[in-house]
């Protein structure tokens, strides 16, 4: 390995030991980088519910504790390993969910890596950036603009490549209606994306604090699902209901409404992963034609998109800090969705 200045041998790191409701902090040995790999030690690590849903062993497939969470890292490169590499000692790069792929199944030949079914996920089947120092495979590893302020561009590399990928496979064109469901870390990106890309955004949530926070961000129109119907509010607001739905809620509710939502011939895209069934009636998706996707994160070149919309100051995320010992409390906050917009670790 060739490094820039002298490691340490153990790091300290939030480790999730078994799956439950609080990760250990304790410490790991430095990682070794292999062939394309790099060793990147953090400035800063956005907080997703994602780490919350591997934390509590949420999904039919489940990382193996002991394991690092965290796929929204921004760091400095300070060692390489051998073979080929695209990055340098220095360079400002993330890790990301897609943390590394096969290059050669036929999703990875056609451009779909994120369906890869060799790929190995960030923070997840790979230890993450919840430590001060972590491997990328500088082949899939995020390349951070200049100028970057690592805690600020941290939540692009999940939350913004996620719904910034949705909104493209929406097939939602500038001036139609968009809704954004869920108005978490995710979505309060996803409203900027949306009018950055010319949508009209309305946005559903069950938080009041959530909704004033899209409004500001841009979104036009506004539904607390706790108190209103949102499928016969947005039918109403948009004469016969809005040409895209992209729902990033945690709860299978919001996803249970959001055809009731959708227009004639409109797509709803499924970014939130709570575990749970959604009742969908059959009649009226064929009657209505309308199409349901789920959509995984984004592509590197989705990924360098999103990025670049970050470095043109069209998207702003909104991002608390808290430092690494905080974050089984960070965890809690989002457990019951008490945070506006994203937190991210500062290390
Ligand atoms: P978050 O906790 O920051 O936000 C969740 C939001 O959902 C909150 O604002 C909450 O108030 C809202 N919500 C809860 N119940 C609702 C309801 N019934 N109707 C409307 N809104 C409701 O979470 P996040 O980090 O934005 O992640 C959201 C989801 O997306 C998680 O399940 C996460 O695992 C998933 N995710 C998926 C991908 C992907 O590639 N598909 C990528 C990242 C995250
Ligand atoms: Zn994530």
């Amino acid at each position: 390995m060739t490094s820039s200045d002298t490691l340490p041998d153990h790091v300290n790191a939030a480790i999730v030991q078994k799956f439950g409701t609080e990760v250990t902090l304790g410490s790991i040995d430095l990682p070794e980088p292999g062939p394309h790999q790099a060793l990147v030690k953090l400035h800063a690590s956005g907080v997703c519910h994602t780490d919350l849903h591997a934390l509590e062993g949420d999904w039919p497939v489940k990382p193996e504790p002991p394991f690092v969470p965290g796929h929204e890292g921004v760091g400095e490169v300070v060692a390489l390993g051998p073979g080929e590499q695209f990055v340098e000692i220095g360079d400002m790069v993330g890790n990301v969910w897609l943390w590394t792929a096969c290059n050669d199944c036929e999703y990875c030949r056609t451009g779909r890596e994120t369906y890869c079914e060799s790929a190995e996920y960030g923070g997840y089947t790979v230890d993450g950036s919840f430590g001060e120092y972590m491997l990328v495979d500088t082949r899939y590893c995020a390349r951070i603009p200049e100028g970057s302020d690592p805690v600020e561009v941290a939540p692009i590399l999940c939350a913004g490549v996620t719904v910034y990928k949705a909104l493209k496979v929406s097939e939602t064109k500038p001036g139609q209606f968009m809704v954004i469901s869920g108005i978490g870390g995710l979505g309060h990106i996803a409203v900027q994306y949306a009018k950055a890309m010319g949508m009209r955004v309305i946005a559903v949530d069950i938080a009041d604090e959530k909704l004033d926070l899209a409004k500001r961000l841009g979104a036009e129109f506004v539904v607390n699902a706790k108190i209103d119907d949102p499928a016969e509010a947005v039918q109403e607001y948009t004469g016969g209901g809005s040409h895209g739905v992209l729902v990033t809620a945690v709860h299978p509710a919001a996803f249970g409404q959001a055809t009731g939502m959708a227009r004639r011939g409109g797509t709803i895209v499924f970014n939130g992963l709570p575990a749970g069934d959604f009742p969908a009636n059959i009649f009226d998706i064929v009657l209505r034609g309308l199409t349901i996707r789920g959509s995984l994160v984004g592509t590197r070149q989705d990924l360098e998109e999103a990025l670049d919309f970050y470095a043109r100051g069209l998207i702003k995320p909104q991002v608390a800090e808290c430092r690494l010992d905080d974050i089984n409390g960070v965890l809690e906050d989002m457990r019951h969705g008490k945070i506006d917009g994203r937190i991210a670790i500062k290390y």
